[in-house]
């Protein structure tokens, strides 16, 4: 494998220009004016460097992304997004090997280079979103981690606690779970079972929280009491939390505490007018914060690019981030906030870490957020993808 030296680049977080040196796969060094001789040397003329954008959160199953347009057709009720989910599907041929491809690749180029995405597992769907996010990933340089994902609830829909476990026996990363009140009418048996998936079969667990107010808020404390008990911490996340950003600040602060004790990890999508939890002062607190598109174009609604520098963007905004330190908070949801969601190791720009990086014409990362121009060279494992 040929070494690469990035000449004259602008790694975030060092305050200086520098090269970066890749060998094997990893960053080698990390300094001014550095010699290798026999490394290919590209010049990247003080554009700044990121590690790898890390989507923590979407659903490349549902998408219909490289296709032709297809015009949302769904109501405006929940009902009626997942009854023109389910009724369209066939139609559509979602999942799709090739539709997954295509937006792996439009990740890609836009620098993601790690994808935890949720995939539908119900008795009419059976694993077939799993087979085919996996044959699609297969083919494509992004690292892409499943979530076992009872879309059409779990209790109330018999034969799909089954499904999951028969994907977690099959190799994906991760459990989910979805509105164990709202949705499945009995959190503490909907706990029981997802919770019982993930230590049984050792694997993270991410679940969808949509109920809003004082009974998601009541959700918030029961996961995070489980996550304490078992001694989960860093294992468990809730996507979403909407109820989060509606209660006053003192119970926002109590519940807050409780995550970064137990070591619950929050991801927000900033999408349409959904609440935002409050990401400054669950950073502050030391909680993990990643964030994501959630659906990509597809029969949920026609939004959403692939480039999480867009979606920082968005949970900057959403979040009234003005100052430069603010942004960069959103900034490192959809980088190293991701990457502990998804437990990667060796992440981020200093020797010894992966060589997954994104060099863009951006002179700071607050500009990158806000601008997200055109990515100039993608690089994942030291190999160069997009230049
Ligand atoms: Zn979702």
């Amino acid at each position: 494998m040929t070494d690469v030296l990035l000449r004259n680049g602008l790694p975030w977080g060092l305050g200086a220009p520098a090269d970066i040196l890749v060998r094997d796969g990893l960053i080698d060094r990390v300094a001014p004016g550095i010699d290798s001789p026999g490394a290919l040397v590209v010049d990247i003329d003080g554009q700044l460097v990121l590690p790898g954008l890390v989507e923590a959160h979407c659903h490349l199953d549902k998408t219909l992304y490289g296709g032709p347009w297809v015009p949302h057709s769904a109501d405006d009720t929940l009902a009626g997004r997942i009854g023109n989910d389910l009724g369209r599907r066939a139609e559509l041929g979602v999942p799709s090997v090739a539709r997954i491809g295509a937006l792996l690749e439009r990740m890609s180029a836009a620098g993601t280079t790690h994808v935890r995405t949720h995939t539908d597992i119900d008795p009419l769907v059976g694993l077939r979103g799993v087979e085919a996010v996996r044959e699609a990933a297969a083919r494509s340089p992004v690292d892409v981690r499943q979530v076992a994902f009872p879309q059409h609830g779990m209790l109330i829909n018999p034969g799909t606690a089954e499904l999951l476990e028969e994907a977690l026996k099959s190799g994906v990363e991760a459990v989910g779970g979805l509105d164990p009140a709202g949705i499945d009418r009995d959190p503490v048996r909907h706990l029981d079972v997802i919770f019982g998936l993930a230590e049984r079969y050792g694997v993270r667990l991410d679940i969808h929280l949509h109920d809003g107010g004082s009974l998601g808020a009541w959700e918030l404390e029961l996961i995070t009491e489980r996550t304490r008990v078992l001694g989960l911490a860093g294992r468990v996340t809730v996507s979403h939390a909407y109820a989060l950003g509606q209660l006053d600040e003192a119970y926002q602060d109590r519940l807050i505490q409780g995550f970064a004790e137990a070591g619950v990890a929050l991801v927000t999508a900033a999408v349409y007018s959904f609440p935002v939890p409050p990401v400054k002062r669950l950073r502050a607190a030391g909680v993990t914060v990643a964030c994501g598109h959630d659906g990509i174009r597809d029969l949920w609604g026609p939004y959403g690019s692939g480039d999480m520098l867009e979606r920082a963007m968005h949970v900057a905004y959403r979040s009234t981030f003005r100052r430069d330190e603010d942004i960069e908070l959103a900034l490192e949801a959809a980088t190293h906030g991701g990457a502990r969601v998804l437990g990667l190791e060796g992440y981020g720009l200093s020797p010894g870490d992966r060589a997954d990086l994104v060099v863009l014409p951006s002179g700071s990362p607050a500009e990158a957020v806000i601008v997200h121009p055109g990515r100039t060279l993608v690089m994942k494992d030291g190999v160069v993808l997009h230049n």
